[in-house]
């Protein structure tokens, strides 16, 4: 019986190669001295595609040269390098990586929220710097009594609203449903809850439904003493209206995990000493990316085995 082939794009972590080349034929694009020609000699035989990083983009065009695609099996909870709604029009299964993360990117959301707003990368740096001695630190917000409004109250926004809970904070949300069984109060629109917090928290899926969500009335609306963080995806948040409302005084201060043109930053984000950036190493841990890779070959060896996708997108639900 001929092997599985599958095609995989970019190297991942080791794991996933060395488990999956044990059961099938593993065509390795980025090793190809000549992307086009073996694409073109492989594509007629592929069945699956292995997306290991945002950046190993699986568009239409790619699709469409696979006439025996089946399914894309996709590292991360987030998918919006992979056009999952062409797939599920064209029966081609989408899998990701949901839930084996929350605990973790939810950690850094608070860390993120904590390190904004009491100013700690700042605060370190009046240490190592050797300004103590000349002058104290100057005061900072606090987070007690404030409100965090979180857009995109789902795994990881609930993991992020139970944390922001011990921290002494309300919680508010914006989704495009009210969601049964939640006591939280409910905004219909990004702007209406960033009126109504202090705190806002993006924690929805990128693509272009979300595109700019967070944009230059959103941050007005979250006022002076209003800090973003973002946690989700960049193309969320208008990131050139959030430099001039960072400039500006339009918002106290911001928190980010994620950019618009990763991993390229925006000098002038990087200048702004009210804004605490990291490199989205939101499920950067051994045991999320352990997980994560594990989700990404178990997922593809149960389709190979007959059994179906373990964890399907939304856009292409398993039907047997
Ligand atoms: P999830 O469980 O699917 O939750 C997504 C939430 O967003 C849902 O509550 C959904 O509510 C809301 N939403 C969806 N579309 C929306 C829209 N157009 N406008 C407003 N709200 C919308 O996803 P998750 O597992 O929590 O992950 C959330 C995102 O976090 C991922 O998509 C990923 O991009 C990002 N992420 C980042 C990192 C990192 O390293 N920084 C790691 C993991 C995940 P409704 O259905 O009611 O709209």
């Amino acid at each position: 019986m001929a092997s599985f082939e599958a095609l995989m794009l970019l190297p991942g972590m080791a794991e996933i190669a060395e488990r999956l080349e044990r059961r099938v034929t593993l065509h390795k694009l980025w090793q190809a001295a000549d992307r086009e020609a073996t694409l073109a000699a492989v594509a007629p035989n592929v069945r699956a595609v292995v997306s290991t990083w945002a950046t190993a983009r699986v568009d239409a065009d790619l699709m469409r040269r696979l006439p025996k695609l089946e399914i894309v099996v996709g590292f991360g909870v987030g998918y919006d390098h992979i056009d999952a709604a062409w797939a599920g029009q064209h029966g081609v299964v989408v899998t990701h990586t949901p839930g084996v993360l929350d605990d973790d990117v939810a950690d850094i959301a608070i860390a993120l929220t904590l390190a904004a707003t009491r100013r700690l990368p700042q605060a370190e740096r009046h240490l190592r710097e050797g300004r103590w001695p000349s002058g104290a630190f100057p005061l900072t917000a606090s987070l007690h009594g404030r409100v965090m409004g979180i857009v995109g109250l789902g795994r990881i926004g609930k993991a992020i609203a139970r944390r922001a809970e011990a921290f002494g904070l309300r919680i508010a949300y914006h989704g495009r449903h009210k969601q049964d069984g939640v006591a939280y109060p409910y905004y219909p629109t990004a702007l209406a809850l960033a009126e109504a917090c202090d705190i806002l928290m993006v924690a929805a899926p990128g693509g272009p439904q979300t595109r700019h969500l967070v944009d230059a009335r959103v941050l007005a609306a979250l006022g002076r003493d209003g800090v973003l963080v973002n946690i989700a995806r960049g193309s969320l948040v208008d990131e050139a209206a959030l430099i001039a409302a960072l400039s500006d005084g339009v918002i106290l201060a911001a928190g980010l995990d994620v950019y618009e043109r990763e991993p390229s930053v925006p000098a002038e984000l990087i200048a702004l000493d009210n804004a605490v950036l990291l490199p989205h190493v939101g499920s950067a841990t051994g045991h999320s990316r352990t997980a994560m890779a594990n989700l990404v070959v178990d997922n593809l060896l149960s389709w190979v085995d007959g059994k179906g996708p373990l964890t399907p997108t939304p856009e292409t639900p398993w039907r047997r």
